[in-house]
C-alpha cells in the first residue's frame, strides 16, 4: 500500500457514481484516493460522512482526475476483472496509530480469504482488542480497497459492514469465492468454515480445516481461504501432513453476484 499520512492539505475532490452496489462516492486529495463511501439510499453529498467533517473542504471533481480511473478500476473489481488496487492512498484522516495499524493489517488479507476480528487483533499485537478492531473497521475510509469485508466474527458471522450492510459484505465475499450460509431462516449469515482451507499466521503452507496441526486454541487466528486456487495465488504450498492437494475439499456452491 502506498500511503501518505502528512496532515496538511484539507481539500478533497469528490464524485458520485452509479455502481452495482448502489451509488458510491470517491474522493481524492492531491496525495491520493482518500475516501470511498456507499451512499444508498440517499445519493447526495449530504449523506456522506465527509460532509460532517468541518476540517475538510469539499469540491466537485473535474473530468480527467484520478477519481475517474479509480471508478473504472472499482467496476472492474466488482465484475471480477481485477483483484486489487495500486492507487496511492491518502490516510491522513485516520484517527490514530491503532486505527492505522488495523487498516494496514486488513489491507494485507489476500483476495478470497477471511480472518476474524480477534485474529486481526492478535496479528497487530493487541490480542484483547477484538472489539476496538471491529470499531476501527466501521470507520474504514476506503472499503473494498482496504478489504474490511474480509474480517468476520469469531463464529464466522458476517457482522457489521458499513453500518449494517451485511448483505453487501456477503456479495463482496461471494465475488471472491468465499462460501457463506444463513444459519436457519433467521440466523446470521456466516462463512462456511468447514468448506474453507486454513493457514496459521506466518506459515507458508495451507491446510484442511481438519488437519491435526490446527489446534482448537489457535482457531481464532486462522486465515480461512476459499479455495486451493486462492491459496496458491497467495503463494502458499499444500501442508505435508494433511495434503489438501491430494484430499481437496468439495467445492461449495457460490453464486455469481454482480451483473
Ligand atoms: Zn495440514
Amino acid at each position: 500500500m502506498n500511503v501518505n499520512t502528512d496532515p496538511k492539505t484539507r481539500l478533497l475532490w469528490y464524485r458520485i457514481f452509479p455502481s452495482p452496489l448502489g451509488h458510491i462516492l470517491i474522493a481524492q486529495s492531491d496525495r491520493g484516493i482518500a475516501a470511498i463511501e456507499f451512499l444508498e439510499p440517499d445519493k447526495s453529498l449530504r449523506a456522506s460522512r465527509l460532509s460532517r467533517k468541518p476540517e475538510l473542504e469539499l469540491a466537485r471533481g473535474r473530468d480527467g482526475q484520478d477519481i475517474e480511473g479509480a471508478y473504472q478500476d472499482l467496476l472492474d473489481y466488482l465484475h471480477g476483472r481485477r483483484r486489487g488496487f495500486d492507487w496511492p492512498l491518502d490516510l491522513r484522516w485516520v484517527r490514530s496509530e491503532f486505527h492505522r495499524s488495523v487498516l494496514e493489517a486488513t489491507a494485507a488479507i489476500p483476495y478470497g480469504s477471511v480472518v476474524s476480528y480477534a485474529g486481526l487483533a492478535r496479528l497487530i499485537g493487541r490480542p484483547s482488542a477484538a472489539r476496538p478492531v471491529a470499531q476501527a473497521l466501521r470507520w474504514n475510509p476506503l472499503p473494498i480497497v482496504i478489504p474490511c469485508h474480509r474480517v468476520v466474527g469469531s463464529s464466522g458471522a458476517l457482522t457489521g459492514y458499513a453500518g449494517n450492510k451485511v448483505a453487501l459484505k456477503q456479495r463482496l465475499l461471494s465475488l471472491e469465492g468465499v462460501p457463506t450460509v444463513r444459519a436457519g431462516k433467521t440466523g446470521p449469515l456466516t462463512i462456511q468454515t468447514q468448506a474453507m482451507y486454513v493457514r496459521h499466521p506466518g506459515e507458508r503452507a495451507y491446510c484442511l480445516p481438519t488437519c491435526p496441526s490446527v489446534l482448537p486454541c489457535g482457531r481464532a487466528t486462522l486465515l480461512r481461504i476459499a479455495s486451493r486456487e486462492r491459496a496458491e495465488e497467495a503463494g502458499l504450498a499444500p501442508c505435508r501432513i494433511c495434503r489438501p492437494d491430494l484430499n481437496p475439499l468439495p467445492r461449495a456452491p457460490c453464486q455469481a453476484v454482480f451483473s
